[in-house]
């Protein structure tokens, strides 16, 4: 009987795999015949992009052309990060950052379909997302586009993302590589030694590649190393197309992402956007002059062939508009808010509020009533409402509660006079599109961590009139707090929460939902703790240690640690063990733990792991998060989770013989609720070997 079963599902196994095999061979025939029928000149066009169309509700598609003789589909983009900008009435959802610190790959794999579900209904094929550049340093001014500042955590949701997206359109994780500097993000030179870009840089791309398996890559603007990322022969060709047997394509960042037809061609730039200014012309004389062989051009154009038809853009989408901001979609935008925001600071249990105790609030502060979706550059959607923090608010309490509203930053007697007579006192503050953003179309780096003088003011002058205040703090990256921290009661981290961030913020405030989220980088105390961002520099060197790791090296206390957020309950964790104690390359490891709701509320929790590495040979962080879960427990209850850690992560890697190594070490495991809460532990051997595959 056993062995009947077991033929069965080998049959099924061995017809799953060549009916993948053949489809492959179908669509690389099929790329063959297409390649020989194509002059010269039509694959040329293939490479660079056409400049723009329209989208049916009127918004801005960029495109690189098909080639209607032969049926070959046009390459139709929009952005996306944190919705489709090409599409107005697109839903928008709260930015990278925040649905990081939601440690949710399952809910950002179903925010990567929503998005690029939205994007097939208006005809667009290409979503250039997700940012996923490691956040060096919180004083980027993309740093609300990406998720966080751990290669681990940015591997998992980059992989989530992409899968999502690509059940739809093709995803384009970017930029590739070493992208965090802002102001000077055309002409900075990135130095960053082998080991540093390997383990540091790039392995959340790797995986977005190999296991989400990105159809796309969008090259950076800035060099690394003294060569631009969009002519960068170690990035482009030798590990990404070589080393991570990468099948996509490279698309450059837009106009200023290519620098010369040589360089560009040689080194692995596939397509050039949006419109030919090194490709084009230049690029058939090169090929026409014998500089450039025209095997360059086929093995760039079957590169964009194969995923056009292995994803079958050329077929026609039965979806159409209504899919945005759909009710569903819009659910998920608050789901994602809710999952992503961070309590911070709740002494005596300030929050939730109880809306039966309360009989007048204050919602105080300029942005308590103003949309703040984030960064006004290629990143901003257009959404047909926001829901602001005031109108969530007004919306929960409905009659229940008086609801004072001071729109303002700077406080008057009378405002101060209504605050002292409130029940409870919200500020709504943070950080806009006019302090963090895009360089040229948004405001670029930031040069100092905190809020302005005025925003700090605001903060203290309402503390200083009501003991109960509470702050809702926006904003795409980390915020230096000083001493207003100690002057308030409590602090929930909603970041730029997208257009359903007002229902959100409320549902949290008002305990309908209970804080999960974690932050996915280091909150400093202030730019000292830090290593050194110069937002004018040309020339700069990115060491192995930046966000948690650096702090740990250098022994700083953090405000709030890397992996820290608060919860309307409490949890333990307890009973940590590993499936072996022994492991060797190849090895799945799976430690368990078990998750208890000590409190009175249902609530999650995210349990994180991290690895140590005694006795190592080279230099190696003091820990490393090596893999996470999130677990939802009602009260009392109690789950046992598990995480499993491939042995092969443990690997470093060896620069002299150009190849991963685990070394023969007492690993040790450490798992709790932060990186700085760990208070389970457990040793791993691992057998010493070189090289091991981290693929
Ligand atoms: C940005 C990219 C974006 C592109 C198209 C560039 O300036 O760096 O992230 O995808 O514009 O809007």
């Amino acid at each position: 009987m056993k062995l009947a079963w077991l033929s069965l599902i080998l049959a099924a196994v061995v017809a799953a795999c060549s009916t993948s095999s053949s489809v492959v061979d179908d669509v690389e025939a099929r790329v063959d015949e297409l390649l020989s029928q194509m002059t010269l000149e039509e694959k040329v066009a293939q490479m660079a992009g056409n400049g723009t169309m329209a989208s049916p509700g009127g918004g801005l598609l960029w495109t690189a052309p098909g080639i209607e003789r032969l049926g070959v589909p046009p390459l139709v983009m929009s952005d996306g990060p944190r919705g489709v900008t090409g599409a107005p009435g697109a839903t928008t959802f709260p930015v990278g950052m925040a649905r990081g610190a939601s440690w949710q790959p399952e809910i950002e794999q179903r925010v990567g379909a929503a998005m690029g579900r939205e994007l097939r209904a208006i005809e667009g094929n290409i979503l250039l997302a997700p940012t996923i550049n490691n956040l060096r340093h919180p004083s980027w001014g993309r740093s609300q586009e990406t998720y966080g500042e751990d290669v681990q955590h940015l591997s998992r949701m980059a992989v989530a993302f992409v899968r999502g997206v690509q059940e739809y359109v093709l995803a384009n994780p970017k930029h590739y590589a070493a992208n965090s500097i802002e102001d000077t993000r055309f002409e900075v030179d990135v130095t960053v030694d082998e080991r540093t870009l390997r383990e540091v840089y790039l392995p959340h791309f790797r995986a977005a590649v190999r296991e989400g398996g990105a159809a796309s890559v969008m090259s950076a603007y800035n060099s690394v190393n003294g060569q631009f990322c969009g002519e960068n022969e170690q990035l482009l060709k030798q590990i990404l197309k070589t080393d991570w047997a990468f099948d996509g394509f490279v698309l450059s960042d837009w106009f200023f992402g290519t620098q010369s037809t040589l360089g560009s061609a040689m080194n692995g730039l596939d397509l050039e956007m949006p419109v030919a200014q090194v490709y084009g012309e230049a690029l058939l004389s090169a090929v026409q002059d014998g500089d450039v062989p025209e095997s360059v051009i086929d093995e760039a154009v079957r590169r964009m062939l194969r995923q056009k038809l292995q994803h079958q853009l050329d077929q026609p989408s039965d979806l159409d508009e209504s899919v945005l901001a759909s009710d569903e979609h819009l659910a998920l935008a608050r789901e994602a808010a809710v999952e992503g925001s961070v309590l911070l600071k709740n002494a005596s249990s300030a929050l939730p509020l109880d809306t039966s105790t309360l009989e007048r609030i204050a919602v105080v502060g300029l942005l308590a009533d103003t949309p703040n979706t984030g960064d006004s550059g290629s990143s901003s959607p257009h959404p047909s409402f926001v829901v602001t923090p005031l109108q969530g608010i007004e919306d929960a309490v409905g009659e229940q509660v008086a609801v004072d509203h001071i729109g303002k930053d700077v406080l008057g007697g009378e405002d101060l006079a209504l605050i002292e007579a409130a029940d409870a006192v919200i500020v709504v503050t943070g950080l806009t599109a006019e302090d963090e953003g895009e360089s040229l179309v948004g405001a670029g780096d930031r040069v100092d961590l905190g809020l302005s003088a005025e925003r700090v003011k605001l903060i203290r002058d309402a503390a200083a009139a009501n003991g109960r205040t509470i702050v809702v703090l926006e904003g795409g990256s980390a915020i230096t707090m000083g001493e207003w921290l100690t002057d308030i009661e409590a602090l929930l981290m909603a970041w730029y929460p997208g257009q359903m961030g007002g229902h959100a913020i409320a549902d949290l405030l008002f305990g309908d939902a209970n804080p999960s989220g974690k932050l996915p980088i280091t909150f400093p105390t202030g730019l000292d703790q830090l290593p050194p961002f110069d937002n004018e520099s040309l020339e700069v060197t990115y060491g192995y240690f930046h966000g948690y790791r650096y702090l740990d090296r250098n022994d700083s206390t953090p405000e709030f640690p890397f992996g820290f957020g608060l919860s309307y309950t409490t949890f333990s964790v307890d009973n940590l063990r590993a499936s072996q104690a022994e492991a060797r390359a190849g090895d799945l490891v799976s430690f368990s733990v078990d998750v208890r709701n000590t409190g009175l509320v249902a609530g999650a929790e995210v349990v994180q792991l991290y690895v140590t590495y005694p006795g190592s040979a080279v230099e190696r962080s003091e820990r490393e998060l090596k893999g996470f879960a999130k677990v939802a427990l009602e009260p009392g209850e109690t789950q046992t989770v598990e995480i499993a850690v491939p042995v092969n992560d443990l690997a470093y890697y060896d620069v002299a013989e150009s190849a991963w190594a685990l070394e023969g070490l007492e690993h040790e495991v450490h798992v709790g609720t932060s990186s700085r809460d760990l208070p389970l532990a457990a040793t791993l051997s691992v057998a010493a070997e070189r090289p091991v595959s981290v693929y």
